[in-house]
């Protein structure tokens, strides 16, 4: 085990396959971690098996290790660790701090977003029904958050979300504080076009009196202005034949600039040098960072 005691991690949906994005967080978290001696895991966050690409799950960890991002531990799948959420809803019905709710997307934006809490009050059962977490207890209220690299990120607004869905599938803002706490995660990397989830996060770890990680948001890969490389704007697969360049091209990303023909030949060579030059003031300062 090392000496130091930070926890970083990886946490990638199988809804695809691993593109030049997920790469810079995949690069970016791994960094972070090694060059605190630290170990990093990987969780595989399939936990809406709708949405899941099959075979994508394996695909993810046999590019992440051709890439030379081998994780410490065993993998975690959300998929089988149902017990860990249902451990945190409990907590948090004993506390009575969940509400079961029937308002469908369409009426919140009806009755004018954000959600307001309507039903509340409301002791619907659940049939049916959505459990949201009920936040107007919340005290202090969370004006916002210190990012590592993205300084001070204020928190407007932090409506009752849904921690399981009518379908009974555990919400990502459960699923993810739950796993982050299990795995005892003491720092989250990840990209900047998911740092509006964070104050919902933080709600869940005051709620639960455990202190929660720090957050490093790291800058997105965009095609254009506004439009990310993701899943759902069809970014290409990163490939195994191409390893060596496209790890290049993700550290350049991340300020570690290495000349394509005097870099080691490795994967493995070129991590253990990004280990050591690794530096969070070298990171683009900007959200996006077109490509
Ligand atoms: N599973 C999320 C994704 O693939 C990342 C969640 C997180 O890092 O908190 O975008």
């Amino acid at each position: 085990m090392p000496a130091s005691h930070y926890v970083g991690r990886f946490a990638p949906s199988p809804s695809g396959l691993l593109h030049f994005g997920s790469l810079i967080t995949a690069v970016g978290s791994y960094l972070q971690a090694k060059s605190k001696k630290g170990i990093w895991l990987l969780r595989i966050e399939d936990i809406d098996p709708v949405r899941e690409m099959p075979g994508a799950a394996t695909e993810i960890q046999n590019t992440l290790q051709a890439y030379g991002l081998q994780w410490d531990n065993t993998v975690i799948y959300q998929s089988q660790q149902s017990c860990c959420y249902e451990k945190i809803l409990t907590q948090l019905k004993n506390l009575d701090l969940t509400y079961y709710c029937q308002c469908t997307r369409k009426n919140i934006k009806r009755n004018g977003r954000p959600y307001l809490g309507l039903c509340r009050t409301k002791q619907y059962g659940s049939k049916n029904n959505a459990l949201r977490i009920d936040l107007s207890t919340l005290t202090p209220l969370i004006s916002g958050f210190t990012d590592k690299l993205q300084g001070h990120i204020p928190i407007t607004c932090t409506p009752d979300f849904i921690l399981q869905r009518k379908d009974k599938l555990y919400a990502y803002n459960l699923a993810v504080v739950a796993d982050d706490i299990a795995q005892g995660i003491t720092e989250v990397v990840r990209g900047a076009d998911i740092i509006n989830t964070t104050g919902l996060q933080l709600a869940l770890y005051q709620l639960l009196h455990i202190k929660a990680p720090t957050y490093l948001h790291l800058p997105l890969a965009v095609s254009a202005p506004g439009i990310k490389l993701s899943k759902q704007n069809h970014a290409k697969a990163i490939k195994i034949k191409n390893a060596r360049a496209t790890l290049l091209d993700a550290l350049a990303f991340l300020g570690l600039d290495l000349n394509k023909n005097s870099a080691p030949k490795t994967c493995d060579e070129i991590l253990n040098w990004a280990v050591k030059h690794w530096s969070i003031d070298k990171l683009p300062k900007q959200i996006e960072v077109q490509i």
